[in-house]
């Protein structure tokens, strides 16, 4: 097939910042795309074809928009799963798949999928509804503390809660969800993983994620992870089995703990281009972006290698601020050795929103950690 200054067209299922980055690489090779997303200021606006405006959990919607175009994906997993199986059975290529997006979009499913195949996982047990899990802890057959996750429509950690004492459950919504042991580790780590249409799979280094303690947002993602090899070779071979075992068509991040005694235990997985992979533009031979695009054409895949060690630093909205942003000391950072920001071009900020990352490469490790730091420190994403 001829995906290259042709009439094949790729569609893509949310207009986020990174659907925005995905597309800096269809513009790279001529792809011609097409977006659906529901907000009209959505970051890939100016950088695709075709803005499609409507909702991503309508059926309608995703399939009207779905049934012309060659290959549909995603940049976020909240989609009409009903339509994109009709699409599917259409003919249309939906990558990731149907079949592994629905155990990837509910929590529960996800889980119990690593338990059937063997991926080491924190314990749980799945609730219908939150208002079960007192019984449960009254009648001895839960412990507290547990981290409570919603099965569905969690995002960057709002979905999820540790659980103390009883009382802590009293303000979540009363959904589908799971309890799961508090695991203590010592590293959040993530390894991507692409997968060609054909089989071919790749993995990059591992990365290692520094998290925001409130917001539970990462703060810093380190590439590569600060880890001995034997732990980096069992992250990327747990990480290639779930690949595999989910038969994923396209990048599958997979997150990870590290426990004090050095297990990998798989806490989950996106099947998308990940804020974990973000330094993958600057700081390796291909990014992820591109990887994801070479993926779902069942093209060759590239090399995962870094080029460079590199550092991203999420830039989020700052506390106390909401309305048109600002982003303030933008000078000072540039003037750091081997900075680059990126953009996304989200008009309004409010507390801890993405609004753009950081990327700081260096032969150094020891040093993108340092400029990393002061890039943090400098920068401030305000309101006027
Ligand atoms: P989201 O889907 O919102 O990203 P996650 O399941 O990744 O939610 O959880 C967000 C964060 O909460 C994790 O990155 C980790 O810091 C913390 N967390 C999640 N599960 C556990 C657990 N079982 N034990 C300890 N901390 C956890």
């Amino acid at each position: 097939m001829n995906y290259f200054s042709s009439n094949f067209k790729l569609g893509i299922l949310g207009g986020g910042q990174l659907g925005k980055m995905m597309l800096y690489e269809t513009r790279k090779l001529d792809i011609y795309t097409k977006v659906l997303e529901s907000s009209k200021d959505a970051p890939c606006k100016i950088a695709c074809n075709e803005f499609v405006l409507g909702d991503l959990l309508d059926y309608d919607a995703v399939y009207n928009f779905g049934k012309n175009v060659d290959v549909l994906t995603i940049e976020i997993e909240n989609v009409n799963i009903k339509a994109l199986e009709k699409l599917e059975d259409e003919g249309v290529k939906v990558y990731p798949p149907t079949k592994a997006l629905k155990i990837i979009q509910n929590k529960a499913t996800q889980k119990l999928f690593y338990t059937d195949n063997t991926i080491p996982t924190a314990a749980f047990s799945r609730f219908a509804y939150t208002s079960e899990i007192k019984d449960s802890i009254e009648n001895g057959g839960l412990k507290l503390p547990f981290v409570w996750k919603a099965a569905q429509f969690g995002y960057d950690g709002q979905g999820v809660k540790v659980v103390r004492q009883i009382e802590d459950l009293n303000n979540l919504p009363n959904v589908e969800c799971i309890a799961e042991e508090m695991v203590p580790f010592k590293n959040e780590l993530s390894v991507i993983v692409a997968r060609s249409a054909s089989g071919e799979v790749v993995t990059y280094p591992v990365v290692e994620m520094e998290f925001h303690p409130e917001a539970n947002q990462v703060e810093y993602v380190i590439c590569p992870a600060r880890i001995n090899e034997d732990v980096a070779k069992k992250a990327q071979e747990i990480a290639l089995k779930v690949s595999n075992k989910i038969q994923q068509v396209g990048l599958l991040a997979v997150e990870m703990f590290q426990t004090e005694d050095d297990q990998i235990l798989v806490n989950e997985v996106a099947p998308r281009p990940h804020n974990s992979g973000h330094q993958t533009i600057e700081a390796s031979y291909t990014n992820q972006f591109e990887q994801h695009i070479r993926a779902i054409l069942n093209l060759p895949l590239g090399n995962t290698e870094n080029k460079v060690p590199g550092i991203m630093v999420n830039l989020v909205g700052a506390e106390g601020h909401t309305g048109d942003v600002v982003y303030k000391n933008m000078e000072n950072i540039l003037k750091l050795e081997g900075v680059t920001p990126h953009i996304y071009g989200k008009k309004q900020t409010r507390p801890f929103r993405k609004m753009g990352h950081v990327t700081i490469v260096n032969k150094d490790l020891k040093k993108a950690r340092a400029i990393a730091q002061k890039v943090k420190e400098t920068i401030k994403v305000i309101s006027k």
